[in-house]
């Protein structure tokens, strides 16, 4: 087991694993199921596809978009790993040119769609070492998710059939329910489930409030010049956004695209390989975009408008900044846009859970505390210390220490067993007579009154942050109660100190250009890769270039920009020294080195 970090290094150029990456791949080499939940960009390729180097015999991979099959087949055979990938829109011909390299026992990994697996089941598949099974998106079997896609629910039939084969499964989306569905469905044995923290701290967060159409489209403009020649998705609401938005920036020289569902197949499927590319920087879309690519190099992500949940919003900033790099995300909210979703959820069938979503949201947009977080407890990780790369944190709103009021609200909420909600609290702590309160015997708690000097909407603010902070959590079931959770032990004990922010006014004055401009300069910093030379990273960026479109791949696969980083950091002028480069394997070592050493050299003025 010790050879599996050489094998890292030598295909994939990484000197070390992520986190869970080591511990995934060992129960997978011992031949055990895995279930195995990462945020997007947390590795989850790696998780299998070294695994299947490992292990004698085909692993058969499983993934629900032809275009994410492309991208890892190309990906692999560009560090040297035999790969194909069959699916229905390759010609007859070529097809059993790939069943025959397989028999021959060529191939290491095969990409089939959901419903290959059925095809193939009793011929090609029945006739090569499976060596295992890995099923990618595993969320789509889940009738509870948002990606539910029929086909998967018939791949319970590989573990019928390869009862021995170790499956693991992968996901990005971490809810209970889905991850039930997948193991059941799957007929996992006995499986290890793996939750990786679905943090993403190179992610920048920022949420702007009220700004019109114009203010938006300037500071749009602000942040793409901060970032000249580096690719960006804004997401719209409206189709008629996407293009009035892309036609202003293209006015302005920025090479922007529009996207979405209305617009015809091959204008669609040409902005996306333009996008992939890197031959425009921007694409304007509606949520429909980006589902099907795994570009790496995403350096910011804006949403013009409020999306109508958290897990939307957090998977929409998830495309970027894969390759861990510092990227940006900026979310512009207004009122005008809460309303037009409170609209949609009222009139979607399913208006509870959607209404409760989009004022989770909502909250998060309003939020003065560290919106991260706020995101992180929402996914259920407990965070107890702020990011220091969100707006908030940037650019604080003053704090106090309110370990008191925190320790009011905790021991009225565990003196009363822990089973009220918000305005009972808020009621024993004012010292309210109402009946039922009353009935309970409430007014005899020892802390019943203890905050009568501050207002209702006071407290309400407060219990909020402390929501946002993790001192408490709301339990759903029946009518919404209070829990403390363990950090707010913490500070009901004086353990830790809870620093709570001054309640800001309902509704703040607009920015002032001063404010607007700092905030852009803290943006622009906090989204600049922390590069040693930017001009040796441009030219190391124009020559993968040059490469990618010889070879007619996507630049991304020749190197990540966290590669073109590195080298511009380490300097490399030999071969040897190149290997040390991040994402450098063999082959990549050999096809690419001499030419990327040639442009540092001559970057450093050793080379005419
Ligand atoms: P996911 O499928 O979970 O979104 P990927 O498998 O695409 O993530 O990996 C995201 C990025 O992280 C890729 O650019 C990949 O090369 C890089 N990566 C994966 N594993 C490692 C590692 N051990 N060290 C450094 N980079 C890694
Ligand atoms: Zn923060």
């Amino acid at each position: 087991m010790q050879s599996l970090l050489p094998l890292l290094k030598q295909y994939f150029g990484f000197d070390s694993f992520r986190p869970l990456q080591g511990e995934i791949i060992r129960e997978v080499v011992e031949g055990k199921d895995v279930l195995a939940l990462m945020p997007t960009g947390g590795g989850k390729s790696v998780c299998f596809q070294l695994p299947a180097l490992y292990l004698e015999g085909t692993a058969i991979v499983v993934s629900p978009l032809i275009a994410l099959m492309k991208d890892q087949v190309e990906s692999l055979k560009a560090n040297g790993v035999p790969a194909a990938s069959l699916n229905s829109s390759l010609p007859d011909d070529e097809r059993s040119e790939i069943r025959r390299h397989c028999l021959l026992g060529h191939i290491k990994l095969l990409y089939i769609s959901p419903e290959g697996i059925q095809a193939e089941l009793n011929g090609l598949l029945a006739n090569i070492k499976v060596s295992l099974i890995a099923i990618d998106e595993a969320h789509c079997i889940s009738r509870w998710g948002h990606d539910f896609r029929p086909e998967y629910a018939q791949l319970a039939v590989l573990k019928e059939r390869f009862p021995a084969t170790p499956v693991i499964a992968l996901t990005a989306t971490a809810d209970k329910m889905t991850r039930i569905d997948v193991v059941e469905q799957l007929r996992l044995s006995n499986p290890q489930i793996f939750i990786a923290s679905f943090d993403r701290p190179n992610l920048s967060l920022a949420v702007l409030r009220g700004y019109g159409k114009k203010e938006k489209l300037a500071y749009i403009l602000k942040i793409i010049r901060s970032l000249p020649g580096q690719s960006g998705i804004i997401y719209c609401t409206k189709r008629a956004d996407t293009e009035s938005l892309a036609a202003e920036l293209r006015a302005s020289g920025i090479s922007a695209a529009p996207y979405h569902a209305g617009l015809p197949n091959p204008e669609r499927s040409r902005t996306q390989d333009d996008f992939i590319n890197d031959r425009i920087d921007l694409v304007c879309a509606t949520i429909a975009f980006g589902m099907g690519i795994d570009k790496s190099n995403v350096r910011y992500v804006i949403h013009y408008n409020m999306p109508g949940s958290i897990e939307n919003y957090y998977q929409e900033i998830g495309r970027a900044g894969r390759d861990g790099l510092p990227s940006h995300t900026l979310m512009f909210y207004s009122l005008a846009d809460l309303m037009m979703l409170k609209r949609f959820a009222e009139d979607s069938g399913q208006s509870d859970v959607n209404l409760d979503k989009l004022s989770l949201m909502q909250r998060f947009c309003e939020a003065d505390v560290c919106r991260r977080r706020i995101l992180l407890n929402y996914f259920g990780e407990a965070s107890e210390h702020d990011c220091g790369n969100c707006d908030v944190c940037l650019n604080p709103t003053s704090r106090f220490d309110g370990s008191i009021l925190v320790q009011k609200a905790l021991s009225a909420i565990l003196r009363a067993g822990e089973r009220i909600g918000l305005r009972m609290l808020i009621d024993i702590l004012r010292a309210s007579s109402r009946a039922e309160l009353i009935a309970e015997g409430y007014h005899l708690l020892k802390t019943y009154g203890a905050g009568r000097d501050l207002p209702y909407r006071s407290w309400q603010e407060y219990i909020y942050q402390m929501i946002q902070l993790g001192y408490l959590e709301i339990d759903y079931h029946g009518s919404p109660t209070l829990k403390v959770t363990p950090a707010g032990r913490r500070v009901l004990q004086g353990e830790a100190q809870a620093l709570l922010a001054v309640i800001r006014d309902p509704e703040p004055a607009r920015p002032s250009a001063k404010e607007k401009k700092s905030k852009a300069s803290a943006a622009r910093t906090a989204s600049e890769p922390a590069s040693a030379d930017a001009s040796l990273v441009e030219a190391l960026r124009t020559l993968r270039r040059s490469i990618a479109r010889e070879e007619n791949v996507p630049p991304y696969i020749i190197f990540s920009d966290a590669s073109l980083h590195d080298m511009a950091q380490r300097k490399p002028l030999s071969l040897d020294d190149f290997t040390e480069v991040r994402g450098v394997g063999a082959v990549k070592l050999h096809k690419y080195g001499a030419a990327f050493i040639g442009e540092i050299r001559k970057s450093l003025g050793l080379d005419s």
